[in-house]
């Protein structure tokens, strides 16, 4: 009896180690298992509890997540806040979709990610708004556990269509915690949805593509590829596009409707090439367009056997590098796909190449490209270094949230030069 009484009169805080404290003082958002030295007071899966040093000193409130090497993501540094009450969390998504007005506001784009977890102050969340529609990630304990709060705050500061949930990413495997999809509340989903982007129509499944149903990280990236092939048009060249990874096509859609003449599509995806081609369409597109449902790596081999060339190539394939201990493999596939793809430019042919892998540093993708082009023997230049969109920001305090890089490289032309 007298240790109960004890037990629940331990006020809930996690202790850290001595000495760990110093990433919580650069406002870190993650605390990891290994610098904690003891939990008190029984925290509840997803319960906010605040984190001192060994010494005794405040250093931030955590969302406490048990079953996670993550144990702990901090969210607030302030030991007197009314945190982790509805008002805060209104406040933190109100700054979120404060950062995304202008985006939205010129009208020739509405589909953005309007909360990037960490680097929006809402640890797990991911929002993504995709014209009336509104999808939802809730990827750790703290906003499982908060499911209720956000959907009402959401539906409230939103006001979309449908709110839909796909709580399906892996990570979500590294938390303890099971996937969950579906409608959270509104008008139900029936089949692919209409965006716009940059002034162009593409149909998004919210309820079984990739991510939440659309890469909006790369939209800054897709105008960029839509300004050289219409920079090449308009110099009289209409150049030829070969999209590597072309998932649901949308780089060669901006291609074609920005002058390219051919495109040819890969990916071993069916379902995605097939929304390709009504996305295509929805932009009154037809034309010269091949698709191929096989693996890039063969595909590209044999495009090259073939004696195929294009003037403008696009490489984003999905993560090879879950972690650090995959990042030797993973270069080896990235140094084979851009070996292939520079074999295949045209002389003065570009190269739009990718890594969304968080493991592989932009320095490090640099040296895999420069790897390939030096086994190419062809002169190669950078001229352009890509990242993920404004909508996906990164918190200074939080590098990791930087994943995807590009470089834009152009190959010398026939008389071998730039
Ligand atoms: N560029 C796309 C996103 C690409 S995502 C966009 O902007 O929308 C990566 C794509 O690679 C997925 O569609 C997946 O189906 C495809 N893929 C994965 N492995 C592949 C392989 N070995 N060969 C061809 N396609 C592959």
């Amino acid at each position: 009896m007298e240790t109960k009484t004890r037990h629940t009169a331990q006020p809930q805080r996690v202790i850290l180690k001595p000495g760990r404290e110093a990433a919580l003082q650069r406002q870190h958002p993650w605390l990891f298992s290994g610098g904690i030295a003891r939990v008190q007071g029984d925290p509840e899966l997803g319960a906010a509890v605040p984190v001192y040093s060994a010494d005794g000193d405040f250093l931030a409130w955590g969302h406490y997540s048990p079953h996670s090497q993550i144990r702990a993501r901090l969210f607030s540094w302030d030991a007197d806040a009314a945190i982790d009450t509805p008002e805060f969390w209104r406040q933190r998504l109100q700054r979120a979709l404060a950062a995304r007005a202008t985006l939205l506001a010129a009208g020739r784009t509405n589909a953005c990610r309007l909360v990037y977890a960490e680097s929006d102050g809402i640890p797990g969340l991911i929002v993504d708004r995709y014209a009336d529609a509104v999808v939802v990630q809730f990827l750790t304990a703290g906003m499982t556990a908060r499911r209720e709060l956000f959907t009402e705050l959401l539906w409230e500061l939103l006001a979309p269509r449908t709110l839909y949930e796909r709580s399906d990413a892996d990570v979500l495997q590294k938390e303890g915690l099971s996937s969950r999809t579906g409608l959270l509340r509104g008008a139900p989903l029936a089949g692919p949805i209409e965006i716009l982007e940059n002034g162009l129509r593409f149909f998004v499944d919210l309820e079984s593509g990739h991510k939440t149903g659309f890469y909006l990280d790369q939209r800054p990236n897709r105008q960029r590829l839509a300004d050289t092939a219409a920079a090449s048009a308009q110099s009289g060249h209409a150049p030829s596009l070969l999209n590597v990874f072309a998932y649901t096509g949308s780089f060669g859609v901006y291609g074609m409707a920005h002058g390219a003449e051919t495109l040819v599509n890969i990916d071993t995806s069916t379902e995605a090439l097939a929304l390709g081609r009504e996305n295509l369409a929805a932009n009154g597109l037809e034309g010269a367009v091949e698709d191929i449902a096989d693996n890039a790596f063969g595909v590209l081999r044999a495009l090259r056997e073939e004696g195929r060339r294009f003037d403008i190539i696009v490489l984003d394939p999905p993560k090879f590098a879950f972690s650090q201990k995959d990042v030797h493999k993973a270069s080896r596939g990235y140094k084979d796909i851009n070996l292939q793809a520079l074999h295949l430019l045209n002389p003065g042919g570009v190269l739009f190449t990718f890594s969304c892998s968080g493991a592989i540093s932009s320095e490090l993708f640099q040296k895999i490209v420069f790897g390939a082009a030096l086994d190419t023997g062809r002169h190669t230049q950078i001229i352009g270094w890509l990242n993920q969109g404004c909508d996906h920001p990164v918190a200074l305090t939080f590098p990791e949230s930087a994943y995807l890089k590009g470089l834009i490289c152009r190959v010398a032309d026939h008389r071998g030069q730039l």
